[in-house]
């Protein structure tokens, strides 16, 4: 029999994941804080938990989808928690972008109770997590991995097992390094040609097919070019992410110049009003700067 799957956290990204399990025929329990969030997956079929405690009770393995490291350590440790109602011998799958030191821990607490975690971190975006081609980084010991392998390919493409607890977390912060990387050049690039007089649209559909391109530049170039800033993901997640990686390069002793730039031209925009933007307004950043501004449609 298919195992059950809790599903927590039904943001931009757990809302395309969760409905991707459901479709593949898993039998699915839902819960998120905000209860109006699970009515699409509840009208899908999908049973809707009271509490955490309450969807670890009722299934074989938990993913988690949600914020920040605190949120997930709540989810799990916390009062009405999921280690207060899984079983042992089930499977906790934390998707979220954390910290890799508390998914180490978080797996210790839970190994205790004879419950196995892995950290699993996802890449490819809003898009991604709809369409069921996410990029998947996985931590954590090899059994839990097969296991979790079925369930995974509902969600993603690429599933990638990357070493032992928090090791996914770690990969996924490398990915996110590339990722404002590849946005601070998309910004600067489209930003030259407005202000070399180019026909945007064609500099983009020229660019996009070369060795400058890349996933951010083909999914939110068009977005910058239409001046529509709706997040895919948010600046405040952007942020969180980035002090993550900040922090695990200062305990390393890794030196991210670039990256750390990349933090204080995002800092301007949260404090300009604008951390529910997604990130790719950053070009906002330099416009602001330079006086130059991309043409409105
Ligand atoms: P989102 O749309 O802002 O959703 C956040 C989710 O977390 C919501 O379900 C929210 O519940 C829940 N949540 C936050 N704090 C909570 C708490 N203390 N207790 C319980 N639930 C809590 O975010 P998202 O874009 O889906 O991102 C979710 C995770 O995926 C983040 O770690 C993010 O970094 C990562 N991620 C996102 C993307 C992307 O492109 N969006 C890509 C890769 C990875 P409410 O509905 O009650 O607010």
């Amino acid at each position: 029999m298919a195992d059950r799957i809790g599903f927590i956290g039904l943001g931009i990204m757990g809302s395309g994941m969760a409905m991707n399990v459901l479709r593949a025929g898993f039998p699915l329990t839902v819960w998120n804080r905000t209860p109006a969030k699970a009515t699409p997956l509840a009208a899908a079929g999908a049973a809707v938990a009271n509490t955490p405690a309450e969807l670890a009770a009722a299934s074989d393995i938990v993913v988690i989808c949600i914020s920040d490291t605190a949120d997930v350590e709540a989810v799990i440790l916390g009062p009405q928690g999921v280690i207060e109602g899984a079983r042992p011998g089930s499977l906790v799958i934390d998707m979220s972008t954390i910290s890799p030191a508390a998914t180490r821990q978080m797996a210790s607490a839970l190994a205790e109770r004879g419950v196995a975690m892995l950290d699993a971190p996802v890449s490819g975006g809003s898009e991604g997590a709809a369409r069921g081609t996410l990029s998947i980084m996985v931590g954590g010991e090899a059994t839990a991995v097969q296991r979790a392998a079925p369930l995974l390919q509902t969600m993603g493409q690429r599933i990638t097992h990357v070493g032992p607890h928090g090791a996914g977390q770690t990969v996924k912060l490398v990915n996110q390094v590339m990722v404002v990387g590849n946005c601070l050049a998309m910004a600067e690039g489209l930003l030259l040609a407005q202000a070399g007089g180019v026909d945007l649209d064609k500099a983009l559909e020229a660019v996009s097919g070369g060795a400058a391109g890349s996933w951010m530049l083909s999914n939110r170039g068009p977005q910058i070019l239409a001046r529509d800033w709706r997040p895919g993901f948010t600046i405040a997640l952007q942020q969180k992410d980035l002090r993550l990686v900040l922090e695990a390069a200062d305990q390393q002793g890794a030196p991210l110049p670039g990256t750390a730039l990349i933090f204080q031209l995002y800092r301007t925009l949260e404090a300009r009003g604008l951390s529910g933007d997604g990130n790719h307004a950053l070009i906002k950043a330099l416009e602001a700067l330079s006086g130059i501004e991309i043409a409105a449609p």
